[in-house]
């Protein structure tokens, strides 16, 4: 191999971890699954059995894995025909447009991208593991994670999504994965199937949220802050100079903006009387309990804290006041927003966004003092391609609704056309690696 073809093909291999760096996450994570049945959607698996390849040619449209736990490890029968049992089996995508339909048994199917790899805990529950493409997974957080219309917000959820990720890239790693499909880590609950999401994520691309030392922070988001966001040491224990409260009208009147409980009053009078041993017999005690009041966020009511009141009593939020029904006599708690309060209010992100603020300054509204910083995410080429054409899609689609669409029309298999294309150019045409960028090769 001559220098020049070496370096070449170095550098081929450092766009590809660039682009295409994966994860492991466990699906169904909440879930005891005691079979699981997968099927294809779009392109070709192989399977193996350990780590041998199983059969040949792929399995795709048409086709059925079955596996189910046996003891230590599991067993797999392909449409039927039962093959054996083996430690672990893994369905590999044999190119990017693949996508599988995972359906375990007793639970709502799901889509996903990348390879899967099933083994055992035991004899009664199997270990699904998702080997996917870190961006990839990040849209399906997205999709997961926010309710919205215009691609900017998902731009702001996949900068949170990506740097909470890279902070906690080991979550679980004497799991044997990175993260689990569950709030636990982030939701994860199917393949993104939005172009509007897959875009903003894309835009999003190399985008992480550091402190003013650049370094990554920690990004808690929630789904309303009612009005005024809270500081960390009032809901956590650590006082974080970028999740300082802060005023936030843009999440009023938005769907969690309001909450009512009606609790009976003797029941809430009795809960601070045996849990917190006040003395309720008190005029004073009683009157606080009874006619408690926020207008902004306190932390406690009479000496109690209200994450713990939020906790026992199953609250939205610990932003309420108190008041007594003339009616019934039972105590009713108005409250705020919904969510522990502190960082992003997501609802208030998606009022910024409709009135046109700008994602960034978005971002610097709800952590204090923070910034955005811009890595080489996916390559920018790479970027800009999938952008102009996911907006076409969209584009398209908005002057076509309700078209009906074939498989071949699907958008993602058009993103995936386009993306394979550019792979092939990556890896078969080196003199064009060559010209690419601004530095040169010393002989
Ligand atoms: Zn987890």
């Amino acid at each position: 191999m001559t220098k020049k073809i070496f370096v070449c093909l170095l550098m081929v291999s450092a766009f590809f971890v660039a682009k295409a760096e994966k994860i492991k996450v466990r699906l169904f994570s909440n879930n005891k699954i005691e079979a699981v049945y997968v099927s294809f959607d779009l392109g070709l698996y192989d399977l193996y059995a350990n780590d041998t390849l199983l059969l040949e040619p792929g399995l795709g449209e048409g086709m059925t894995v079955e596996v189910k736990p046996v003891a230590n490890g599991v067993s797999v029968a392909v449409n039927g025909y039962e093959y054996g049992d083996y430690r672990r089996v893994t369905l590999r995508a044999t190119d990017t447009a693949c996508i599988m339909c995972i359906n375990p048994r007793g639970v709502k199917q799901r889509t996903y991208e990348g390879d899967l790899e099933v083994s055992s805990f035991d004899r009664s529950n199997l270990k699904i593991i998702n080997d996917v493409e870190f961006e990839t997974y990040l849209a399906g957080v997205v999709q997961s994670e926010i309710y919205g219309k215009k691609s900017d917000i998902f731009r702001i959820q996949a900068t949170i999504s990506r740097t909470w990720a890279m902070r906690n890239m080991n979550k679980h790693k004497g799991d044997g994965y990175n993260f689990c499909d569950y709030v636990h880590c982030q939701a994860y609950q199917n393949r993104c199937v939005r172009p509007d999401i897959m875009l903003g994520t894309m835009q999003s691309s190399g985008e992480t949220i550091v402190d003013s030392d650049g370094k990554l922070i920690d990004t808690p988001f929630h789904s309303n802050s009612g009005g005024q966001t809270a500081n960390s040491e009032d809901v956590w224990r650590a006082a974080l100079p970028y999740l300082r409260s802060v005023q936030d009208t843009f999440s009023y009147r938005m769907r969690q903006s309001t909450w009512t409980k009606v609790i009976a009053r003797e029941k809430w009078l009795n809960y601070f009387a045996k849990t917190h041993k006040l003395d309720v017999g008190d005029p004073r005690v009683r009157a606080e309990l009874l006619g408690f009041e926020q207008n902004e966020r306190k932390v406690k009511i009479l000496g109690v804290p209200l994450t713990r009141v939020r906790t026992d009593f199953g609250l939205k939020s610990t932003f309420f006041t108190v008041v007594t029904d003339a009616a019934s006599g039972d105590v009713v708690l108005k409250g705020r927003g919904y969510g522990h309060g502190v960082g992003l209010s997501q609802e208030g992100a998606i009022r910024m966004v409709e009135l046109g603020i700008a994602y960034d300054s978005i971002i610097r509204h709800y952590y204090t003092g923070a910034s955005i910083r811009h890595d080489d995410g996916v390559s920018e080429r790479y970027v800009e391609h999938f952008v102009t054409e996911i907006t076409k899609i969209i584009e398209e689609d908005r002057a076509n609704p309700g078209k009906k669409k074939s498989k071949k029309d699907d958008w993602l298999g058009k993103l995936f056309r386009v993306r394979d294309r550019m792979d092939r150019e990556e890896e078969y045409d080196p003199a064009k690696q060559e010209v690419e960028g601004d530095w040169k090769i010393e002989w």
